[in-house]
């Protein structure tokens, strides 16, 4: 490569760097921080029913949700920072923001990106407990219910 080429190169990629500065600048002052108002943390993949049935249990607490990302678990807490200023959406500790928060990519901001790129996501546990009848059969839950359960045992006594 010629020296122009190599200078006309590396002055387009600083200008496209300004410029997603730039949009960034823009996006976030119109943004309410979504990116401050959740964190996701990674989960055991389930193998078996109990470890469904610990997901669903996760999901019967409020502001909760999980989903499935490249193959792995997330548990998903839908929960503001109080750091997050309401009045103007800013960070009330920007000088000591943890390093998470440093580090936080444009690319992964949340008020562009309307695909999350998730296989499979559970808003609550009914949505869980759907799941599981499909993937374990339509009485997968039956095994919960002590009267059912006294009910067979006491049927199979009879015989
Ligand atoms: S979600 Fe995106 S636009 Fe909103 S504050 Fe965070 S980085 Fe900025
Ligand atoms: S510390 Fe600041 S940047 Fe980090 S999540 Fe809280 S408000 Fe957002």
């Amino acid at each position: 490569m010629t020296d122009g080429a190599k200078t006309k190169k590396k002055a387009k990629k600083k200008a496209k760097k300004k410029a997603k500065k730039k949009v960034k600048k823009i996006q976030c002052g119109k943004c309410e921080g979504l990116c401050c108002r959740y964190f996701a943390l990674p989960i055991e993949d389930p193998e078996d029913w109990d470890d469904f049935d610990d997901i669903r249990w996760f999901l019967c607490h409020e502001n909760i949700d999980v989903f499935v990302e490249d193959g792995d678990w997330y548990m998903n807490v839908r929960n503001k920072c109080k750091y997050l200023s309401e009045k103007n959406y800013k960070c009330d500790m920007y000088e000591k923001r943890p390093k998470i928060c440093r580090g936080y990519k444009i690319a992964d901001c949340d008020y562009t990106s309307d695909d999350y790129g998730h296989e499979l996501q559970f808003k609550s546990d009914r949505q869980m407990e759907e799941y599981m009848k499909i993937k374990f059969g339509e009485k997968v839950l039956d095994k919960l219910n002590p009267k059912k359960k006294k009910k067979k045992r006491k049927a199979k006594g009879k015989r």
